[in-house]
């Protein structure tokens, strides 16, 4: 096969061809079933046993604790948003820390249901830093505490989780991963909940995964919708009613994929971690040593996923995406609200793509001058 082009989308994201390739393999016949995946019951045992592998492989892969439930859902990151304030606020206050559009969205959503409160914030500097923990106005009797770890938009990422239980709080933290997760580890004892779409970094749009600490089920307000009740997902192993099928293959397919990663001595997640930051450290130390580019968010919560930068002379925009184009680097155009550029860099994007964008922004810079 042909090189395929790099493509930066910061979702529907780009996945990995071994994945791609083995769908296609299997399209028309699922391991000699006769059907494709997408033809078969969700309740028969060939769908059965993908479902039941992607789960455990996902647990492994992410080291999941036995007290967690893992939820295959639908309704993206979006839903989430309203399906965690139905299912944990219990008519009371639930606090958010805004870092960007997708927490500001988070927190605008869960005003329908609950009580929603801000209690940090870095508005103030155009969503470029993170607000130390130490700070957070944390309510008393907060029923969860929103945060979006990885902010795709604006390229914001919590390197380290907030420790609520060591800022005096007992609420459990609510963690939007949708565009990190699967990109490196999750420190599970500070989590209540994680919720993510899988089209960034797990394969197509239409999957959603929820990952809930077991102590939390059960507590949805009457009028949440049945097939969002959390504890509804969880007893009936994701198959309430009829699961995202062949996201949850493609899925699987994935995270057989992670498996099989190896960087020096790491496997699986944390090999990818190592990727991802060396992937990060090239294009922000070379965005860093320009005149020409820049990238405005603090070092030290710079997002290893979703990097933003901008030419110094806006004028010249569509003059790089243009040339990216041509050079086979594919959707780099920033999101509307920042503008600029962004180029997302996922788990099956890899070192030699970031590679050649960094070659053609040296081209583009040199043939500017
Ligand atoms: C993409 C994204 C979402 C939105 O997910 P949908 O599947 O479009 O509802 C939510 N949160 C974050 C952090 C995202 O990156």
């Amino acid at each position: 096969m042909t090189q395929r082009p790099y493509n930066f989308s910061a979702g529907p994201a780009v996945m990995p061809v071994e994945v791609l390739q083995q769908a296609a393999a299997e399209m028309l016949d699922w391991q000699g079933s006769g059907m494709g995946v997408m033809e078969m019951s969700h309740r028969g045992k060939a769908f059965m046993s993908i479902c039941e592998a992607a789960e455990s492989d996902l647990r492994e892969l992410l080291a999941v604790p036995t007290h967690f439930r893992i939820l295959f859902m639908q309704g993206g990151g979006l839903a989430e948003n309203a399906i965690v304030p139905l299912n944990l606020a219990r008519g009371g206050t639930v606090d958010f820390v805004v870092t960007g559009s997708w927490s500001q969205k988070s927190a605008k959503e869960a005003r329908k249901y609950a009580a929603a409160t801000v209690i940090a914030s870095n508005e103030s500097d155009g969503h470029t830093s993170l607000p130390d923990p130490a700070t957070w106005k944390l309510s008393r009797d907060a029923q969860y505490v929103h945060i979006c770890s990885n902010e795709t938009i604006h390229g914001v990422e919590f390197h380290e989780l907030p420790d609520l239980q060591a800022l005096g709080s007992n609420a459990p933290l609510v963690i939007d991963f949708s565009s990190h997760v699967a990109s490196r580890p999750v420190d599970w004892s500070r989590v209540g909940l994680a919720f993510g779409g899988a089209q960034k970094n797990l394969g197509p749009a239409g999957l959603t995964l929820v990952v809930v600490r077991e102590d939390l089920l059960g507590r949805a307000l009457s009028i949440c919708p049945s097939a969002f009740d959390y504890k509804t997902v969880a007893d009936n192993g994701s198959m309430y009613n009829t699961p995202p099928t062949y996201g949850i293959y493609m899925a699987g397919l994935t995270f057989q994929w992670l498996k099989r990663q190896k960087e020096g001595a790491f496997t699986g997640i944390a090999a990818m971690e190592e990727r991802n930051i060396a992937k990060a450290a090239l294009l922000y130390n070379f965005i860093d040593g320009s005149q020409f580019y820049v990238n405005k968010v603090a070092r030290d919560c710079r997002s290893r996923m979703n990097v933003p930068f901008f030419l110094r002379d806006e004028s010249r925009n569509d003059a790089f995406l243009a040339s990216a184009q041509e050079h086979g680097l594919l959707q780099l155009k920033g999101h509307k609200s920042v503008g600029g550029m962004r180029a997302s860099l996922y788990n099956a994007m890899p070192l030699e793509g970031v590679q050649a964008l960094v070659n053609h922004m040296r081209t583009f810079e040199q043939t500017q001058a």
